[in-house]
């Protein structure tokens, strides 16, 4: 794990800002005005107007200096952060050399779903747009893909375009992939206005939990949620916007997965993308756990069946969050390594394992509970292509 946060000696005259970092002693001003210059150990202190000082697993040289630990090291050569003096706090925003970076916008959200990761809270923390159209100028122009997070983003109205047209602005040949519940989508003004934001490359993760309503509604504990999201679904679509459909499978959805894989082929065949996840056993999921646990191992033939048949279906389809070993072989092709960096870890059962390399392991909070049926692999297999017969 990666720690993204930290906490330091607070100071009540302290600013707080945005800012990008540099192992760069020597950048002349004003080159150097707008960067934090990163020390390491007992490198000699720098003189210079740098934004701000940051040393790593040292002593600090001056009363300016920030010390964070050996925990750190990772922070490197543009990569941004925010630093609040006054709160002595200061988070990671973003990492140059990462595949993972998020863009978390709001914890607000219209849905209650059971097993959210993130639970909503009413709260006015607009100031993460603001964090967020401050790091997006800064962000290497080499940035493959941000994902856009919460929260429920849509809620943000206008600010979320203001975001997207920043990052088609500033990041033109980046990807974005945004997390929504849909819902808003439902309003074909909504899904117009992200389709003229100019993202060259944005595809937005959409979650339906059933093909039908009542089990779709009860996940999300919203009334009216299925309709709303369905019609999300086809105004994106109208408006020619790359789908994700995703599948959340535990024990309250687990058994419309072969029927929802069905309902997908027949009436959204327009998605680009159809991805059947695991749990994160975290937020929500840890308080409803009684009632949203199944062991993976379980519901692999369901699982397999839904795959194959929607790739038969001609329709692209991902396995996330899900080990190897827990899942049939003939649907290894579509398993991917989805849990982001940060966060993703391995059990002491996968000491040894030849297939770790190619296993999407486990999230962080999953040492909580996870499935019995853990088994290391004695030889590395070749993934399977996967064919229609
Ligand atoms: S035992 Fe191997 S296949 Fe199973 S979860 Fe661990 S690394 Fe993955």
């Amino acid at each position: 794990m990666i720690p993204l946060a930290a906490k330091f000696q607070s100071r009540p005259e302290g600013r707080s800002f945005v800012a990008r970092l540099t192992n760069d002693k020597s950048l002349p001003s004003p080159l150097c005005d707008d960067e934090i210059l990163v020390s390491r150990g007992d490198e000699p202190a720098p003189s210079g107007s740098y934004q701000g000082l940051i040393r790593i697993a040292g002593a600090a040289h001056s009363e300016e200096e920030l010390i964070l630990g050996d925990e750190f090291s990772y922070l490197d050569d543009g990569d941004i952060v925010r630093i609040n003096e006054f709160a002595g706090e200061l988070r990671v925003l973003y990492r140059k050399g990462s595949y993972h970076n998020v863009l978390f916008f709001t914890e607000r959200c219209n849905s209650r779903c059971l097993m959210c990761s993130q639970p909503p809270r009413d709260v006015d923390d607009e100031y993460l747009i603001d964090d967020i159209l401050e790091a997006i100028p800064l962000m290497s122009q080499d940035t493959k893909v941000l994902c856009i997070t919460g929260g429920e983003p849509t809620i943000l109205g206008w600010r979320l375009i203001e975001v997207l047209t920043a990052v088609s602005r500033y990041l033109p040949d980046s990807s974005l992939h945004m997390l929504s519940n849909g819902r808003a989508f439902a309003y074909r003004a909504t899904a117009k206005a992200v389709s003229q934001a100019g993202c060259r490359d944005l595809m937005i993760g959409v979650p339906l939990y059933a093909d039908i309503a009542s089990v779709h509604n009860f996940v999300v504990q919203a009334r009216d949620a299925f309709d709303q999201t369905i019609r999300g679904m086809m105004n994106l679509a109208r408006f020619n916007i790359a789908l994700e459909i995703r599948f959340v499978i535990h024990r309250q959805t687990v058994s419309r997965l072969v029927q929802t894989a069905k309902f997908i082929a027949r009436n959204l065949p327009f998605a680009s993308q159809v991805a059947f996840m695991g749990l994160e056993t975290i937020g929500f999921t840890r308080s409803n756990l009684s009632v949203l646990w199944i062991d993976p191992w379980e519901y692999r033939d369901a699982l397999r069946e839904a795959v194959t048949m929607l790739a038969a279906a001609g329709m692209r389809v991902m396995v996330y969050n899900l080990p190897l070993c827990l899942i049939p072989e003939e649907i290894w092709p579509f398993a991917q390594q989805s849990i982001s960096d940060w966060k993703n870890i391995y059990m002491p059962e996968c000491a040894g394992c030849a297939m770790k390399a190619q296993c999407a392991g486990f999230f962080a909070s999953a040492s909580f509970k996870y499935s019995d049926h853990i088994r290391p692999f004695d030889t590395v297999s070749q993934l399977p292509s996967f064919s229609i017969i």
